[in-house]
């Protein structure tokens, strides 16, 4: 049950978090006795894993009084932290305006938009970078009207993983696990689950899936000498880093959808580095997580697979 009284008085907050834990099939053929279990973070009410992290800084910030009444919440996102921020700071009373890229999916645009938030664009060809430098300078003309969340810094972020999600990850997934893999955004997700791994199950490999420039995959950050590194992220607690095949992580998707499980883009991409880790160890028992819903992109083009349409 939830304790922080910031949650306790919004019941859609209590929604947050303790999602089903899902057995894939996918490698059953090739490596019968490898398993791969995934969390499923579309069951947030905001539809994907951010709901955890956005509700955790905007919770801390009210308890430390950093978060004061009448002021903005700014962030820059990719999408899913704005819905999350959108939904979570209206329910507690505060405007939201939305730093992001201009190739956000439609349907992101929307969701955010439906719950009264504002999105300021920046050039997608700038990538992530120009949306949080563009958060920061609008931050910087106003700093009293704002505040700014920054989830690529924010300590609660990569808190509310530790917590939350590699807890159940802890209670959930079979006990001989030996490798989780996820990917970076802010690098909440992953620091948060390997700094819990590294306490109490340091044996657990800690796999990084990483998207190439472009076309990239919605949600991950590339990684290059040339990039933005989040503040959060600690990448000394990660064993392997794994290069994304953009297409192959958008077959993956697919295949999950023909499994019943209809996710988003980088789950995809996480399952083609679950891949790579179990075609060096078929014994492996791998821990994932399928951040949003494939409802997400019917916009982008992920699911224009060939239509089997029955012919009249
Ligand atoms: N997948 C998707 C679809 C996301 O939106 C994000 C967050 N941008 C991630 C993965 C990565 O999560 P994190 O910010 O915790 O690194």
């Amino acid at each position: 049950m939830a304790v922080d009284p910031v949650i306790d008085r919004h019941p859609t907050l209590q929604l947050v978090g303790r999602t089903p834990l899902v057995e894939t099939r996918l490698f059953r053929d090739r490596y019968p006795s490898a398993r791969v279990v995934a969390k499923v973070e579309a069951f947030n009410p905001g539809g994907s894993i951010k709901d955890r992290p956005v509700a955790r800084m905007l919770a801390d910030a009210q308890a430390r009084g950093d978060l004061r009444p009448g002021q903005t919440i700014l962030d820059s996102s990719s999408g899913n932290a704005g819905i999350a921020y959108a939904m979570i700071g209206g329910l507690l009373g505060h405007d939201v305006e939305i730093v992001m890229p201009d190739n956000a999916s439609r349907e992101r645009v929307q969701r955010i938009t439906a719950h009264g938030a504002r999105i300021r664009f920046t050039d997608a060809i700038l990538g992530y970078d120009e949306a949080m430098r563009e958060v920061q300078r609008r931050h910087e003309a106003a700093p009293e009207q704002y505040y700014f969340a920054d989830q690529y810094s924010n300590e609660s972020n990569w808190q509310a993983h530790y917590d939350g999600t590699a807890s159940e990850i802890l209670e959930q997934a079979p006990p001989d696990i030996t490798h989780f893999v996820a990917g970076v955004g802010t690098g909440g997700t992953i620091t948060g689950v390997a700094r819990r791994f590294d306490e109490v199950r340091p044996d657990v490999q800690i796999v990084c899936a990483t998207p190439p420039e472009f076309p990239g995959i919605e949600g991950l950050k590339p990684m290059g000498p040339d990039h933005l590194v989040p503040a959060i992220l600690d990448a000394s607690l990660i064993d392997t880093w794994v290069d994304i095949d953009v297409d192959k992580a958008r077959e993956f998707s697919v295949q999950l959808a023909a499994e019943g499980l209809f996710v988003g883009q980088s789950a995809g991409a996480y399952i083609f580095a679950v891949e790579t880790v179990l075609a060096d160890d078929p014994h492996a028992v791998v821990v994932t997580l399928f951040p949003d819903a494939g409802d997400r992109y019917f916009s982008t083009g992920l699911w224009d697979v060939a239509p089997k349409l029955a012919s009249p």
